[in-house]
């Protein structure tokens, strides 16, 4: 188990320490390691998928709807609560699968009421089995209760001025582990929205980001509309055209800067999938009803917040329906630039609006939890969630 922010790596059973980068307390939790457990993770299946582990265990195939019931509407935490499957049918169940619920492991409260969640979670890597953990931040703002949850443990993605990409990458979460992320909180049953924007980049792990908006989404889950559901996204061209073909959800891409050098400088992204490209793939879908997109661009001071960044933005979006969010950078280590002032980034927004684009300035939150994060705490915002 290491350090989400420093990479330390403390003894086993130490709970808690000093981040030597930050000064700030982090908790860190020691997992044990109880072997692999190789039954099916049920959360995340879809009601067809579970009648046929219903079956193979011997139950009757509506069972299925049922279990999906059980798991998606009344969010139980074992088998012994579904009580309308018999006692044996329950047993055989458990002895092929496991709910696949992980609760978090504690969480770090916000003088504003932000509220980081800390999840030990395993996942593969090369064949190997690692634990780590990943955050999911949930947001308060007056009736709204927004979740940020983590798609990925680490980030293969190296955006060179985000926290999670330094930690390199360490496994894909199942769709179960993303779900637990919303239902074993304190706040499961009042949230009103989620977006995909912690740790990791969720079309790097698409099948399993689908199933979780799916089960969110679906009239059998948690029948959520999809206007509650955001995913966030640094343009992985070919799963962005499968999710805006396949999701209703909104689609907030990671821009950051117009000029594809300067774009590559902080993002490697941009070799694989230039930004001209997301741009054109988008153009071919209609975001003037229900679905969304935006466009999220953190300030960096000197470096993409100058009035030909601003006029080169606008020119690249100009036909979209859509929003700009712009996002006060928290300072990382061995990252060369700093947030643009107050008055840069509203002097930006205000030349965009000058082009007819619609911007905004993200109002920090859980900056006392979350500064150290780099692209975490950027990414929340009053105005986008
Ligand atoms: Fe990954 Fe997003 Fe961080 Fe880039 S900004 S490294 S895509 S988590």
């Amino acid at each position: 188990m290491i350090c989400l922010y420093c990479g330390d790596n403390p003894p086993n059973g130490k709970v808690m320490k000093i981040c030597r980068n930050y000064d700030i307390f982090f908790v860190i939790f020691a997992i044990g390691n109880n072997g692999h457990d190789m039954r099916t993770r049920l959360l995340g299946l879809t009601p067809a998928e579970l009648s046929s582990i219903a079956v193979s265990s011997g139950l009757p195939s509506y069972a299925g709807k049922q279990i999906a019931r059980h798991l998606y509407v009344r969010k139980v935490r074992s088998f012994d609560e579904m009580t309308d499957i018999s006692r044996e049918g329950r047993a055989r169940l458990a002895e092929a699968a496991e709910i696949g619920l992980v609760a978090p492991s504690g969480s770090v409260l916000s003088s504003d009421g932000t509220r980081k969640y800390i999840f030990p979670v395993e996942t593969e890597l090369g064949g190997k089995r690692v634990e780590s953990c990943v955050e999911a931040v949930m947001i308060p703002d007056g009736d709204r209760k927004t979740l940020c949850v983590s798609s990925q443990a680490g980030c293969r993605m190296g955006c060179h001025f985000c926290m999670t990409g330094r930690q390199g990458f360490h496994g894909n979460l199942s769709a179960s582990q993303i779900l637990s992320q919303l239902i074993t909180i304190d706040e499961s049953d009042s949230l009103t929205n989620v977006v995909f924007m912690g740790m990791g980049e969720p079309l790097d792990n698409w099948d399993n980001v689908r199933s979780a908006i799916e089960a969110i989404t679906a009239p059998w889950g948690f029948a959520w509309s999809p206007k509650r559901v955001t995913l966030s996204t640094i343009g992985v061209i070919p799963k962005l055209r499968a999710c805006l073909d396949e999701l209703k959800c909104h689609i907030a891409v990671s821009l950051h800067d117009p000029f594809p050098e300067e774009r590559l400088s902080i993002m490697p992204v941009q070799k694989a999938w230039p930004l001209a490209d997301v741009l054109s793939l988008l153009r071919e879908y209609d975001f003037t009803g229900q679905r969304r997109v935006s466009f999220e661009y953190t300030m960096f001071a000197g470096f993409n917040d100058s009035k030909a960044h601003a006029d080169a933005l606008a020119r690249a979006v100009r036909g979209l329906e859509c929003r700009v969010n712009l996002i006060r950078f928290h300072k990382i280590p061995d990252f060369p630039y700093e947030s643009s002032s107050d008055e840069a980034i509203e002097a930006f927004r205000r030349r965009l609006s000058a082009y007819g684009v619609t911007a905004t300035v993200r109002a920090s939150r859980g900056e006392d939890i979350l500064a150290a994060c780099g692209m975490l705490a950027g990414k929340f915002s009053k105005t986008s969630l």
